[in-house]
Parts: structure tokens; sequence; C-alpha cells
């Protein structure tokens, strides 16, 4: 495999390359090798940008024109397929097969938002009175930001562009500092499209700056943010101070609940692909597996089975399933976590000798970390339980409330669980309940605003009330 360069890349505005600000290397974590060179933003492009959308506060085409141009985007995506998804594990380290699916993921968001773009319906109401028409307009909410995590640094960006484009709204985006090649690609990417040139933009730099100076600007009408509680909650506060509309995507604790009338083979499967996807770190991920006493035993040498047949590697491998090159944090958390619950009392079954590789816990309680935070580690702590009231008070037991997955074939008891479980996405018999046409948001700590599906485009869209006097 020959391996991309990027070259220089700097911030992009007006579709536009800005390269004055300081120089940093792009080195790969995955290869060791500098794979392009990172022009940080300095204040006067952070403040041209912001300034940009300030003077072109809209994108100037109808909406069939806006869904056309997504559509364009959707294929430019695809058809740079290969080379996007190298740029993701060389510099994040996930699974090649794993980045493909994420260019994939991405592009489909452009294609779903294509469509929605021309159905933005108004609405009229009947009056109460016999002289008035009244009606709801859906117009742009005016020029947004975001910003975006590094565990799949395209998709979660495309989730917010392309509604935004939808909707008619210019973005700034400020990506992960831990990815913005691949971001840059995209956003390049996007420019092979018939999209103006005052609809994306991209800063890359010193984080706090960026967001400071992004919170700040009056005219930024909303704030899409997907990333940690903490820093979240940050940025609400701060556009508060502007009333800035807000989307947080932020953090999950999810538990992954397997009663005993579930079928084996359908949880051991759905316990994988939540639980493993991206060695654990996805929001989505599963982080508490809650097995049901009595399959504890037919359960656990399967689910030990087939995780020791997931193949642990190099992510440029074509066969590897569990990537060898973890995001730092992750490897640190991963190892204080199995750390603290050993020494609570739990049992390891798998003998990881590296933090990248999977492990089981069993005889986990909620007194371990393990239980209380996300992990972002291809490890699975098990908790057994008796009865229904017992585990739906445990998997509620956390502010997170993002996604929840539930393996049973009992049709009432599936309608009891999904209404009783606080949280924001249910995966029923489901290990990977996410996709462009589902509404992915949590509730409580996770944040709010539903990214996706048939909701999504509202937050980018403001209503305009018209009561005319006939
Ligand atoms: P993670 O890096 O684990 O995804 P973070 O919340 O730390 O979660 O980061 C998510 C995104 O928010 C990244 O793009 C990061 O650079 C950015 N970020 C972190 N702190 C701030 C801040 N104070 N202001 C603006 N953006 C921030």
């Amino acid at each position: 495999m020959k391996l991309i360069n990027l070259g220089n890349i700097g911030s992009l505005i007006g579709n536009l390359w800005h390269f004055d600000g300081e120089v940093k290397p792009l080195v790969s974590p995955t290869t060791g090798e500098t794979w392009g060179k990172l022009h940080l933003a300095t204040d006067a492009e952070i403040a041209h940008a912001i300034d940009y959308v300030r003077k072109e506060p809209v994108i100037d085409l109808i909406p069939h024109e806006r869904g056309r141009v997504l559509r364009q985007i959707y294929h430019a995506l695809l058809g740079n397929k290969e080379e996007l998804a190298q740029a993701i594990t060389l510099e994040m380290g996930k699974p090649i097969a794993e980045a493909r699916g994420e260019v994939t993921y991405a592009a489909n968001y452009f294609a779903w938002f294509a469509e929605e773009a021309k159905r933005i319906y108004g609405k009229g109401i009947p009056s109460s009175k016999e002289n008035k028409k009244l009606e709801v307009l859906y117009e742009p909410i005016g020029p947004t930001a975001a910003i975006t995590p590094w565990n799949f640094p395209l998709a979660m960006a495309a989730r917010k562009m392309a509604p935004a484009i939808a909707a008619g709204c210019p973005m700034i985006v400020k990506p992960s500092s831990y990815t913005p090649g691949t971001f840059i690609m995209m956003i390049t990417i996007c420019y092979h499209s018939e999209l103006p040139k005052n609809a994306l933009h991209a800063l890359i730099g010193d984080t706090k700056k960026i967001g400071n100076a992004l919170m700040e600007a009056p005219h930024i009408r909303k704030i899409s943010f997907t990333g940690s509680y903490e820093t979240g909650r940050s940025l609400y506060i701060q556009g508060a101070h502007t009333l800035k509309k807000a989307t947080m995507e932020l953090g999950g604790n999810a538990p992954l609940i397997i009663f005993d009338d579930a079928d084996l083979e359908t949880a051991v499967d759905g316990a994988i692909a939540s639980k493993f996807r991206m060695s654990g770190q996805t929001c989505v991920c599963a982080n508490r597996l809650f097995v049901h006493k009595k399959i504890l035993p037919t359960f656990l040498p399967a689910f030990i089975k087939k995780i020791g047949a997931l193949k642990v590697g190099n992510p440029l491998l074509e066969e590897t399933e569990l990537s060898t090159i973890l995001h730092p944090e992750s490897l640190k958390k991963t190892e204080a976590h199995i750390a603290d619950a050993l020494k609570k009392g739990a049992k390891a079954h798998m003998g990881a000798k590296h933090p990248y590789e999977p492990e089981i816990l069993t005889d986990v309680t909620p007194e371990m970390r393990i239980f209380n935070e996300e992990t972002f580690g291809p490890v699975a702590p098990i908790i057994t339980f008796e009865t229904e009231e017992e585990v739906i008070q445990l998997a509620n037991q956390t502010p997170c409330g993002l996604a929840a997955y539930l393996f049973t074939e009992g049709l009432k008891r599936s309608e009891r669980l999904t209404k009783a479980l606080r949280f924001g996405i249910i995966g029923l018999n489901d290990g990977s309940p996410s996709s462009v046409e589902g509404s992915f948001g949590g509730i409580k700590d996770s944040g709010f605003g539903r990214e996706g599906g048939p909701t999504g485009i509202y937050e980018y869209l403001t209503e305009k009330f018209v009561s005319q006097k006939l």
C-alpha cells in the first residue's frame, strides 16, 4: 500500500487556503511517519472566518439545488473512499475495513440530507377567526459552528455539515486537534461539487482560541458539538451569552442487558458489535454488560470463544478487527479501569497483556470505576442480575443517557424495558442501532438535540409564524 501524504494543510475560508500560522508536522500514530504539514490558524484567520459568515449568512440556493449539491458531495466522497479510509487509519488507527465503513456512513449523511432539503415543509394552521390565514415557515437559523471529535473524524462532521447545508446555513467546523488531516481531506472533497464558497469553512489550530472566538460571535446562531461532557457543558455555558441554539452529543455509559429468554447467538454477536466496535471507542459502545445469572454459564464461554477469535493487529492490514493503535487517553483509562476492577474483586478471563487487547471481567459491581465511567476501550465488564426491577435500576444508575441495549425474545418484557430505560437510543436485539435515517442523540448528561433521522434538519431551522388578516 502506497501511503498518502497530504502536503501542506491549513484553514479553509471561502474555499481559499490560509497558511500564515505556525507549522506543526502531522505524525501518524499508526506508522510513526510525518504525512503532512499543518498550519495553525492565526488570530487574523479566525477573525476572517467569523467575519465571512457574518457577511454571507445564508447559502443562496433553493432547497432543490442544495439537495443536488449534497448528492454531488455524496458521490465525490464515495469516489475518494479508499484515500479517505486510509487517512482515517493513518491518523487515528481505526482498522482499514472499519474506516471504509466510516467513509460510507459519512457519505450517507449527505445522501440523506439531499432528500431532507427538499422536504422542509411549512404548515398551514386553521385559524379560530374567519378572516385570518395562519402559516408556519421554516427558515435557515443563520451561520453555524461545529466542533467535532477524533473517533469518527469524517462521520461526526458529516452529520453536522450535511444538515446545515440542507437547511441553507453556512458552517465553520473545528475538527479535533487529533484528526485535522482527515477532516481537511473531506472538506476539500466537498468542494469538488458546486457548493457555494460561503457554505463550509474549516479552522484548524488552538482549540480554546478557536472555541472561544466561535462561541462569542453573536451572529453565529448555533453550535453543534460532539465530545466530552465537560467540554460540551463549558461550550453551552459560553454560548448562553449570545443565546446560541445548541446540539450537544456528549458521552455515554451504555448498559447492555441480556435476559435469560434472549437468543444466545444474537446476544453474543450483538454484545461484540456494540462493545468491541472500534475497540470500544465510540460513545454508544456498551459500557456495562448485565447478564442474567441463569445464562451466564452458557453466555460466558460463547462470548470468550468469539472474542478470542477477533484479530488484533496493525490497522492497515485488511484482516485486523481490533487495532493496536488506540487513542492514548483510551489506553490509559482502559488500563486504570481494569486495575481498579481487579483490585476490588473482579475476575479477568482473557489474560490481556496490553490495554488494546480484548478483556472480559466478571464479578463487576457498582463500586468500580468501570461501572460509572465511560471506558473507551476493549474491555467488557459483566454484572449479573436476577430480576427485571433490579436490572432497570442498575442500568439507569448513571447520569448519562445516550444508548442502551436489550436482548430478549419476550414481547411484553421488551415493551416494559424500552419504556423504563432512560436513554435516547435503544438497541432492541440490535448491537448497532446507529444509521443516518435514525435519530441520534441522548438525554440527561449525554446532551440534547438529534442528529440525522427525520428531525435532524430542524436543528438548523427556525420557525416563522405568519398571521395574515384577510
Ligand atoms: P474528545 O477529544 O475525547 O472527543 P473533547 O471534548 O476533549 O472530547 O474534544 C471534542 C472536541 O472539542 C475536539 O475537537 C476538541 O479539540 C474540542 N475542544 C476541547 N476543549 C475545547 C474548548 N475549551 N473549546 C472548544 N473546543 C474544545
